[in-house]
């Protein structure tokens, strides 16, 4: 392993902790590289987990060991919990990034998983597969009963164009079917690209599917997307199929739909509470000619399983090891992954966020919202997720945060600690105006507002170029001596005079004006540092409202 603070190499191993069974691939991997220690503790009783987890770089479960607050906190030497599998529930993913401990799930080792299984639900309830089974068991022969429907020439409705709704809906274009989808944060290239057409009123799109099948995650928005009011408008005869996550369909509601014959059939792998109890709604006796039930084992393939193990496994030991690594759940993008351009725009908008707090420091109280504008083709890529905080907008929370909370506020946490401080964060798009692609940031506080344009050259110089309505264009770098002057002549002459008698050297100067205000804005760039003694007396002999010194580190161009 890499000393952290030295960058040497030393003999000292990253430790491992497994708790529950995995793919034997992934423990492949760590039995295999050199640089691991490895203890394997399938179930181990809670109290002995926190006695031993201070021993641990990094742990590895699935959904049965409970990460919580005290399991973290226990874990004084934990980098890393992997968990192979999607969901991190028992994993207490506030507390993991208040200590800097990186999350890592593995989303995609089970997609092809859950769209096959999805394929085997749509395709059992459609041609009464199941049925048609359990009666010949019986000993009967009733090739009548068991006249089902055709997928080829039917509607498809996906409800979640992601990972798996995409393998659905190409599997499905390969039946026959004409696939319609709604999922207001895919781009329109993706749905091109797979042959799909989008819609965008769900409950008009309802009507016209043959087949409607789920696979948004469940969230505030999609809970009880499938509710009493869109089974009233879902088409006559329809079949639905959940193979996402319970609660997403009011499972009541469902089973009344098929009861008055508005759905021809459901089946679901998923449900609100699981397993379900014996008097839940689909389970009811006369339904069971019109329903297929799976006990969520969407993800249960041999090879799923496999595949989870590894990409956790993987990504767990390249993040110790400093390397690449995707699926960090708590942070809210990979920087790694970000290109040069990018990287660029993210420095720049961190700086913009401290040169924003600087602003409003000394008597602006409270901040209370952090505004963030992306304009232009560049910063406004529409595959970012539409719930998810492009990184610009989280740079510049993390540079205003870095003066307010201090320098460990990083990428992991400034989300986290700007709820806990009631920072509301938004973030919008808009039209590029005088520059190609511009970063707008505004901070509210309670008595002051702090506003900055920045933006990026082509030769990829970084640039502020408007700053509390006041026309600038300065290079955000190095020691900056940042006040606000009464436009009147000499005043500049006199900062400059004090300057240089204590030593302070200009290097740079911009002022902008604001007409008719009789008001001034400087940024100079300086060479030396301005005592708290010199600070004072510039603030109180000289014509200055306001004056801030900000250091910038970090490269302007790279
Ligand atoms: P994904 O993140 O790749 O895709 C989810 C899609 O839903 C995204 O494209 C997103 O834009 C879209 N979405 C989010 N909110 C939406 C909304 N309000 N309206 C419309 N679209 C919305 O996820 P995935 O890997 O494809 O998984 C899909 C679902 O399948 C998840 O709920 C996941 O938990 C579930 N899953 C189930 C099993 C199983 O065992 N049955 C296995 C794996 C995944």
């Amino acid at each position: 392993m890499v000393n952290e603070r030295s960058g040497q190499k030393t003999d000292k191993k990253f430790r491992f902790l497994v708790t529950e069974h995995l793919g034997d691939d992934g423990l492949q991997i760590l039995q295999d590289a050199g640089d691991v220690q490895l203890d394997v503790k399938i179930g181990v009783a809670r109290d002995e987990l926190l006695k031993i987890l201070p021993a641990y770089d990094a742990i590895v479960t699935r959904s049965g060991t409970p990460m919580d607050k005290t399991a973290i906190e226990a874990g004084t030497n934990l980098r890393v919990i992997a968990r192979a599998g999607v969901g991190v529930d028992n994993v207490d993913l506030q507390e993991a990034s208040k200590r800097g401990i990186i999350v890592i799930n593995a989303p995609t080792g089970n997609t092809l998983a859950a769209t096959e299984q999805t394929m085997a639900l749509m395709l059992s309830v459609i041609r009464l597969t199941p049925y048609a089974h359990a009666s010949l068991k019986m000993g009967e022969w009733d090739r009548k009963r068991f006249t089902g429907r055709q997928m080829s020439g039917k509607k498809l409705l996906v409800i979640g164009l992601g990972r798996i709704g995409s393998g659905v809906a190409s599997r499905c274009r390969a039946f026959g079917m004409e696939v319609m989808a709604y999922d207001p944060y895919v781009s329109e290239k993706k749905m091109q690209e797979l042959g799909v057409q989008r819609v965008t009123d769900l409950m008009g799109s309802l009507s016209l599917a043959d087949v409607v099948t789920v696979h948004v995650p469940i969230t505030k928005e999609t809970h009880g997307m499938i509710n009493e009011k869109a089974l009233r408008a879902i088409k006559h005869g329809a079949y639905l199929v959940n193979c996402a996550r319970g609660g997403i369909v009011d499972e009541a509601a469902c089973a009344q739909a098929l009861r008055d014959g508005r759905l021809a059939g459901a089946a679901f792998d998923v449900f609100t509470q699981e397993p379900p109890s014996a008097d839940h709604p689909l389970l009811a006796d006369d339904l069971t000619d019109k329903i297929v039930l799976t006990p969520h084992i969407g993800a249960n393939t041999v090879e799923a399983q496999g595949e989870v193990a590894k990409i956790a496994v993987s990504n767990a030991l390249s993040a110790l090891r400093g390397e690449e690594y995707d699926h960090a759940v708590n942070l809210p993008f990979m920087e790694q992954h970000l290109n040069y351009k990018q990287k660029n725009f993210l420095r720049l908008a961190r700086k913009m966020g401290i040169l924003a707090a600087k602003l409003i420091e000394n008597d602006g109280g409270p901040a209370v919202k952090c505004k963030v504008t992306l304009r232009g083709p560049f910063l406004c890529d529409d595959d970012t997720p539409g719930n998810k905080l492009r990184p610009y907008t989280v740079a510049a929370l993390k540079g205003f945060l870095e003066v307010t909370h201090g320098p460990d506020a990083n990428y992991m946490i400034a989300p986290i600690l700007a709820a806990e401080r009631g920072i509301e964060v938004e973030e919008t798009t808009g039209e590029p105006r005088t520059y190609r692609n511009v970063i707008d940031v505004a901070i509210e506080a309670q008595n002051a507002t702090a506003t900055l344009t920045g933006t990026i050259t082509e030769e990829g110089r970084q640039h502020i170029v408007k700053m509390n309505d006041y026309w600038v264009d300065f290079v955000p770098h190095g020691q900056m001596l940042i006040f606000q002057n009464h436009d009147r002549p000499g005043v500049i002459g006199k900062i400059g005079k004090l300057l240089g008698d204590n030593n302070v050297n200009i290097a740079n100067f911009n002022l902008g004006r604001k007409d008719t205000s009789g008001l001034a804005l400087a940024v100079m760039e300086i060479d030396g540092t301005v005592s708290d003694e010199l600070m004072s007396t510039l603030e109180h002999d000289v014509d200055m409202i306001w004056a801030t010194t900000v250091k910038l580190n970090g490269e302007t161009k790279e």
